[in-house]
């Protein structure tokens, strides 16, 4: 046999091989498109997009840890806080295109969307159902706590839909306010502590505090009274860490705070 008739004879195999491939990676792609449409994910944010640099106080192993997607499996709740510009958003959007990418079932909402379709379903009574669609994805994305106080009956909304939830699914929620803060946001601070007290167990918890992102060449414009409000958000204390170091080579695994 020449060497030329053996090129032939692979030739077809590696054609088919090919277009088996290109198949696999357009049906992927195109399950990727719909998963985006149905987790609300339209803005596409990716980590690769995001410039650490930018925002020295934020650990990026922390954030790569954070996109083993582990803590989606144990269904915990991450918080992204920081003042406006500062990458929340950004974060959570990139950290829920993975997580569809991996094939987990996502849902992506502003908080005041959420509500008003909580508030919305109450109306016509179909709360439960409507509290069940938001529990039933692997991932919830609550972006925007804090830019709005909310109505009693929307804070008692939003806590029945945290507390059905609570250890069932994972959460990412972003807030401009601290902790501290959230009283005020929702209204009463016996529903902001029930709402924390669950929310703050097995919760990762990320503050950033850098300057914004979107005024970076602009922030000489802003007056100095509204800089302010831009001020960092203090990271809770940390509870004691668990004995023992992590291994010098491996990122810095996602612990609970
Ligand atoms: P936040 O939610 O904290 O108010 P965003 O995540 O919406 O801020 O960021 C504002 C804009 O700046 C977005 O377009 C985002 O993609 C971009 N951005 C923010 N931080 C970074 C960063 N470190 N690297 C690249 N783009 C960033
Ligand atoms: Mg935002």
């Amino acid at each position: 046999m020449t060497p030329d008739a053996g090129v032939k004879v692979t030739q077809p195999y590696e054609l088919l091989e090919q277009l088996l491939a290109e198949e696999r990676q357009l049906r992927e792609g195109r399950r990727i498109k719909m998963a985006l449409l149905t987790a609300r994910l339209t803005v596409l944010k990716t980590l690769e997009s995001f410039d650490f640099r930018f925002q020295p106080s934020l650990d990026r192993h922390r954030i790569l840890a954070l996109a083993s997607l582990a803590f989606i499996e144990r269904r915990e709740v991450v918080h992204f806080l920081g003042p406006p510009g500062t990458g929340k958003s950004h974060l959570a959007l990139a950290l829920g295109l993975e997580a569809v990418r991996a094939g987990k079932s996502v849902y992506f909402t502003p908080l005041a969307d959420l509500v008003g379709a909580l508030a919305k379903a109450e109306r016509e009574g179909q709360l439960r159902e409507r509290i069940r669609f938001y529990t039933c994805n692997a991932l919830l994305i609550i972006d925007e706590i804090g830019y709005l106080p909310l109505a009693p009956r929307s804070a008692n909304l939003f806590f029945q839909l945290v507390n059905a939830r609570y250890e069932r699914g994972a959460l990412i929620l972003t807030s401009n306010r601290g902790f501290g803060e959230w009283a005020e946001i929702f209204g009463d601070p016996v529903v902001a502590a029930a709402l924390l007290d669950r929310l703050l167990h097995h919760a990762i918890v990320i503050a950033i505090e850098g300057a914004s992102y979107r005024l970076r060449e602009h922030a000489a414009l802003v007056p100095e009274p509204l800089r302010s409000v831009t001020r960092p958000v203090r990271e809770p204390p940390r509870e004691p860490r668990r004995r023992g170091r992590p291994p010098k080579s491996a990122p810095p695994a996602e612990t609970p705070e």
